[in-house]
């Protein structure tokens, strides 16, 4: 059986250029070579690929190519900016920290372990329109506030946060900000030029690169520092030590570049597409309610609770589709989404809770039989 996948939004699959791109430096016949080895011409071309890519990512948030930093992904940026500045300016800066309850685990986590070590963490809640105002933040602010990080797309609602006018406050208090733009980037107008931001985490597998590569963003002017969280060789000036893979940084520069030049164009057909999907099971009389603000939002996610309907089962009824419900399985009980609670939207409707995400591959065909599917699978489910 195929699955139609509407899971955009955990990752994406890579861009035919971009696998193309990619092959061409795994191979004997390719340019394989270690982009640090110092000593041949084929380490120097590798070396050379690597900063060609540096700047495509770059370029696509208007950074200087020196501001971009490699990593793993996500996950590791967010712990590299977070961890790596409080260890950067220990005993220099204050110990407070500011967040949210709706960010992603790799910034949730990392400010508990913080929490643990001594700094104060304070955690900021969204209400229902999942929507951190910047009136909030500086309600918070001390004068030993360290530290803002704040996502710029949330990934389970696609609500976007007001990063432009947060900048401007911290920027104006000296206080650092860090945002996680991993569902941001490529997908809405980002200029790290103009927004004066600190620190910015994305990933390469969210925008049609591959997965395990993705990068931290880290401010020059004015400076910003940040400490190895990987001790090693001291590649990238020394921020993140490890053999640069080649392929995958490629890889990621290709999307970005492809994400450059039809970021405007994917966002105008995810809106399209999602409105054709609302359209089709509103006209089914589908009953259900979507999750956070209507319209400061990126097009390519919705979560949608469904009365009545628990979705752990109306996925199981429907294995066709590719969806997620956004909540973490635990071994023996079904939690519902920290996001979706933090946003003080009731367990049970959060339990119901269905986060369809739609990518540059999904036709309007798809999701009208996808909408068939679902509003069919909760009429038998209800009977
Ligand atoms: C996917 C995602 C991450 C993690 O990125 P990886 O590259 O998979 O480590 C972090 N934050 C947000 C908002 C994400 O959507």
């Amino acid at each position: 059986m195929n699955t139609l996948y509407l899971d955009y939004a955990a990752t994406t699959p890579c861009d035919a250029a971009v696998v193309e791109t990619m092959l061409r430096y795994l191979g004997e016949g390719g340019l394989f070579a270690n982009p640090a080895s110092r000593s041949h011409r084929p380490g120097w071309m590798a070396e050379q690929v690597v900063e060609n890519a540096r700047l495509d990512v770059a370029g696509l948030i208007k950074a200087d190519p020196r501001e971009i930093v490699w990593t793993s992904g996500a996950t590791e940026a967010n712990n590299l900016a977070i961890k790596g500045s409080c260890e950067f300016y220990e005993g220099r800066r204050g110990r407070h920290l500011v967040t949210s309850v709706t960010e992603h685990k790799a910034v949730l986590d990392v400010m508990r372990y913080l929490a643990g070590k001594g700094y104060d963490v304070t955690f900021l809640r969204p209400g229902p329109q999942g929507v951190i105002t910047a009136q909030q933040v500086e309600d918070v602010l001390r004068d030993d506030t360290f530290l803002v990080s704040l996502m710029w797309v949330n990934n389970e609602t696609g609500v976007k946060n007001p990063i432009e006018e947060i900048a401007e406050l911290t920027r104006s208090r000296k206080i650092l900000l860090h945002v996680d733009a991993a569902q941001a980037v490529g997908k809405c107008e980002i200029n790290v030029a103009q927004v004066p931001l600190d620190l910015m985490s994305f990933s390469g597998h969210k925008l049609y690169g591959p997965k395990g590569v993705g990068a931290l963003f880290v401010r020059r002017e004015p400076f910003v520092g940040v400490f190895q969280q990987i001790h090693g060789g001291g590649h990238e000036r020394g921020m993140r030590s490890g053999t640069l893979p080649t392929h995958q940084i490629a890889g990621f520069g290709a999307a970005c570049r492809i994400a450059s030049e039809r970021w405007t164009q994917d966002a105008a057909h995810l809106q399209t597409v999602k409105e054709a999907f609302l359209a089709a099971i509103q006209a089914r009389g589908l009953d259900f309610a979507v999750n956070g603000h209507a319209d400061e939002r990126i097009p390519g996610i919705l979560n949608l609770s469904i009365a009545g309907v628990n979705s752990e089962t109306l996925m199981a009824a429907l294995p066709q589709l590719a969806l997620s419900s956004g909540s973490a399985c635990n071994s023996a009980t079904v939690e519902p989404s920290h996001v979706l609670t933090g946003m003080d939207i009731p367990r049970s409707e959060a339990l119901n809770a269905l986060r369809i995400s739609f990518g540059r591959f999904t036709t309007i065909e798809q999701v009208r039989e996808a909408a068939g599917w679902l509003v069919d699978a909760v009429a038998s489910l209800k009977r």
